[in-house]
């Protein structure tokens, strides 16, 4: 079984989704124009405090029962793969051992030259440079435009191909390459399962489309407690 879940799967834990409108401070923006590398280049004040705003949002939240249910899954399954699109940490939070994190962990910060992994404790500035090189320090995310880390994609895929079920679970389904991953599962036969109260481009490919939030249906989905 492979799962890959989007921003939807913590949008019950409080954090909002990127097609959510963005709240007070930041309405005015589109993180598609935020979470760029040339929003970076060009303003990469506006950029770090956007991410030092939703680190602060991530921070307050906790995991919901649809990644409860996934962490519980992954006892259950013999075979067992969750990636995933969201940079928020709540699947380890909730238990979950062995995470592809697709598009990396908004709690690491990294320097934007050499890509080493930075500690911010003690650092002032927006943002503060690297100790090392003195080049601005940036999140450890995947922005729109840029690679994703090749060994975890390439386990996903490989997963995605072999799979016998294959689970998306609260992504729109637009953003690549990740959203191939539903299409390799169906190329080597998989069921596919899609879990989003809306249609995405993946729901008319789908095996079934179970349109409700994720934090119902995951454990719907589990044998009831203490069952086989
Ligand atoms: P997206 O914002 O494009 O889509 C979210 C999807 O979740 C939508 O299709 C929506 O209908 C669905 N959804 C909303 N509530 C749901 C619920 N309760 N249960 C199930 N589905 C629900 O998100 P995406 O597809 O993950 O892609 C956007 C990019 O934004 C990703 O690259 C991701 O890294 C990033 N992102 C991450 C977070 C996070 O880490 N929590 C949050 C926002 C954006």
């Amino acid at each position: 079984m492979v799962v890959l879940t989007g921003a939807g799967i913590s949008a019950e834990s409080g954090v909002p989704t990127f097609r959510d409108a963005q709240t007070g401070l930041w309405e005015r923006y589109r993180p598609e124009d935020l979470a760029t590398p040339e929003a970076f280049a060009r303003d990469p004040e506006l950029v770090w405090r956007w991410y030092a705003w939703r680190r602060e949002l991530i921070g307050g939240v906790e995991p919901n029962a649809g990644h409860r249910a996934l962490a519980d899954l992954e006892n259950r399954v013999p075979r067992f793969t969750l990636a995933t699109q969201n940079v928020d940490g709540l699947h380890r939070l909730a238990g979950s051992r062995d995470v592809l994190e697709l598009h990396g962990d908004i709690s690491r910060t990294i320097c934007s030259r050499e890509r080493v992994t930075v500690d911010l404790e003690g650092l002032q500035g927006e943002p503060p440079v690297c100790p090392g090189c003195g080049a601005y320090l940036r999140p450890d995310v995947v922005w729109f435009g840029e690679a994703l880390p090749v060994e975890a994609f390439e386990m996903a895929r490989e997963a995605a191909h072999e799979s016998d079920v294959f689970l998306s679970v609260g992504t729109s389904s637009l953003v690549q390459p990740a959203a191939s991953l539903p299409d390799a599962a169906l190329a080597g036969g998989a069921t596919v399962i899609e879990i989003n109260p809306e249609p995405t481009p993946l729901t008319p490919h789908a095996d079934y489309a179970l349109r409700s939030p994720a934090g119902e249906t995951l454990p719907a989905l589990l044998p009831a407690h203490g069952g086989a």
